[in-house]
């Protein structure tokens, strides 16, 4: 039977991925922020049931060789969710944790992302199990070949537009640009992320981090807060940690930690130019660990297995979780809100869970959920593909400048949106409305597919 209620769905729900706990996660929050949209218009329901099935689930054996000539096995997958405004379009995880249920649940929050990006992007999700840490860069290359070789099939320019995420970097989506191109013989838009040379946007590798700031600009001002001499922690270490910190530090706010999963380094007086340049040297060159900057810092402080939000003493005003899933819990966050947080932007896909949220709205704490805050990745691999199909680049001044504005595009849809309905403020509420109904409505014009 159709659902005709929210009860019909969270069943459906349960019945269907009730063992798939991240993707239940993601899709719940959302329901309970569309409920009084139901409320207004049922037609919408049978829309959400329609998008508790992903288009399409590709599963596939990625066999590769290691450096002792052994053969190994991953699995590969690809989340084809939503094709209802554009071709699908989402980044590729590689790590160890990478599973369906994580994947389905980036996938579906990347659908109402891309919507509130205001391009036509649908939404998808992919990658592997495979885990690049330890490994040689033949070994990586090896993976990546492999993992194209079934993935060149399903993708394109106008089918399927894969990035990076987590483990998937530059070098990445080059060994897997070369053998699609190699396979196909094309030299098409079909990755983003692409490095400048062979057809990347300037500006994209800072995009995600950069943007989470531009939101939390946004938020700052609509609250009459200025940037300068904010605290600030960030969690990850990797590429949205590493640009937002780039990002706070120009707009004079202290940026005093950021974390891997060995642990968390705290820099008490906050990260200057130069100790971020250590960082970056050290992730992406040398490709070692946050803890390798204690060799360069007399005043920073290791926390082994910790997270910011667990160990960092003094007055706090923002967060920002850059790292992954699930990263802040309930007493986490009501430990930053006693020591003064009232900021919240998430540069990582759903770092919050349900009982940090609870908390964050029920000590007005100002929240910017990721699939807005973050949305600035995808809408500059969104300037990519554009710039693949006019066949030329824009400048760094350029790229930002369109990107700062969609930012701020995103942030006015998030705050309309949640006054119109009685919710000002309530910026994640904002988010799910706005980001659904873009693509509810193309769905219902489309009909039943
Ligand atoms: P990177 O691989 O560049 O960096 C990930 C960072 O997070 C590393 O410091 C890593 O530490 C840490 N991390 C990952 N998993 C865990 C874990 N289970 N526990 C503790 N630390 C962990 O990834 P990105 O910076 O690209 O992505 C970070 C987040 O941002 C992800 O949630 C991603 O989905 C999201 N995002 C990324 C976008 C992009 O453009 N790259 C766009 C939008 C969202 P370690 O090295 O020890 O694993």
């Amino acid at each position: 039977m159709p659902a005709k209620t929210v009860e019909d769905l969270l069943a459906i729900l349960k019945q269907r991925d009730g063992h798939h706990p991240e993707f239940c996660q993601a899709v719940g929050e959302v329901i309970e922020s569309l409920k009084v949209v139901f409320e207004q218009n049922a037609k919408y329901i049978s829309v959400f049931e329609q998008l508790l099935e992903p288009e399409r689930v590709i599963m596939f054996r990625v066999p590769w060789m290691n450096d002792k000539s052994e053969m190994c096995i991953n699995r590969g997958f690809r989340i084809q969710y939503s094709s209802a405004i554009g071709p699908y379009k989402g980044g590729c995880r590689f790590h160890p944790s990478v599973n369906l249920s994580v994947l389905k649940f980036l996938g579906f929050e990347q659908i109402l992302k891309n919507s509130l990006t205001t391009l036509p992007m649908g939404g998808g999700k992919g990658g592997s199990d495979f885990d690049p840490k330890g490994k040689t860069d033949r070994e990586v290359m090896s993976f990546c070949q492999s993992f194209m070789t079934e993935l060149q099939r399903h993708i394109g320019q106008f089918t399927d537009v894969p990035a990076g995420d987590i483990g998937v970097g530059g070098r990445e989506i080059g060994y897997m640009f070369g053998q699609y191109k190699r396979l196909t013989n094309k030299f098409e838009g079909v990755l983003t992320g692409k490095k400048y040379n062979w057809g990347g946007s300037l500006i994209r590798p800072e995009a995600t981090g950069y943007g989470a700031v531009y939101y939390l600009q946004e938020m700052m001002q609509d609250n009459q807060t200025e940037m300068k001499g904010k605290v600030v922690l960030v969690s990850g270490s990797g590429n949205v940690a590493q640009y937002a910190c780039e990002k706070l530090i120009q707009l004079q706010a202290k940026c005093c930690s950021f974390s891997d999963s060995d642990g968390t380094i705290i820099e008490p007086e906050g990260f200057t130019v130069e100790g971020l340049a250590k960082i970056m040297d050290i992730k992406n060159n040398l490709r070692g660990r946050c803890q390798d900057y204690m060799n360069f810092s007399k005043t920073a402080k290791f926390y082994a297995g910790q997270r910011p939000w667990a160990v960092f003493e003094g007055h706090v005003d923002v967060i920002m979780p850059c790292a992954t899933q699930n990263e802040v819990n309930g007493d986490e966050a009501k430990r930053v809100i006693a020591q003064g947080c009232k900021f919240v932007s998430e540069g990582a896909n759903m770092p919050s869970n349900d009982d940090a949220i609870h908390a964050y709205h029920s000590s007005g704490v100002f929240y910017g959920p990721a699939k807005a805050a973050n949305a600035g990745g995808v809408a500059t691999s969104g300037l990519e593909m554009s710039q693949n199909s006019m066949r030329l680049q824009w400048s760094r001044e350029k790229v930002d400048e369109e990107l700062h504005n969609i930012m701020k595009k995103i942030f006015k849809q998030c705050k309309d949106t949640a006054e119109k309905y009685g919710k000002p403020k309530n910026y994640q509420f904002g988010a799910n409305v706005a980001g659904f109904l873009k693509v509810a409505d193309s769905m219902i014009d489309q009909g039943c597919v």
